[in-house]
């Protein structure tokens, strides 16, 4: 049976999800889906209720490392318990990519052109 593009597309990002997960030291359950977004090209919220995380369909025409970056940068909001950049988001990023700031710049290249 051919699966429908969203289905696929969900499927593609949950794969990523667990591998960023496993980079971040994320335990809970988190659950992500797709659908486009008009400010950004990711968002997680985060209460007692749970952990939620929305990619654009931008996201997946992103390169496997990039896809995976963005939800690492998402799941580092979690971790600081921020929605800011601040140091502390940073430094928990820095637990899966050495240099961030660098795969942050591309990936914004790469959605804006
Ligand atoms: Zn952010």
């Amino acid at each position: 049976m051919v699966m429908g593009m969203a289905r696929r597309n969900t499927a593609q990002i949950k794969a990523v999800l667990e591998e960023a997960k496993r980079l971040m030291e994320v335990e809970e359950n988190v659950k992500v889906s797709v659908r486009p977004l008009k400010t950004t090209i990711a968002t997680i919220r985060f209460s007692s209720r749970g952990v939620r995380i929305t990619v654009s369909p931008k996201v997946l025409n992103l390169p496997k490392k990039l896809q995976l970056y963005v939800i690492c940068h998402e799941l580092a909001h979690y971790k600081a318990n921020t929605p800011y950049h601040t140091t502390s988001f940073w430094n928990e990023l820095r637990r899966a990519f050495p240099n961030p700031k660098a795969l942050e710049e591309e990936v914004l290249r790469r959605v804006m052109a």
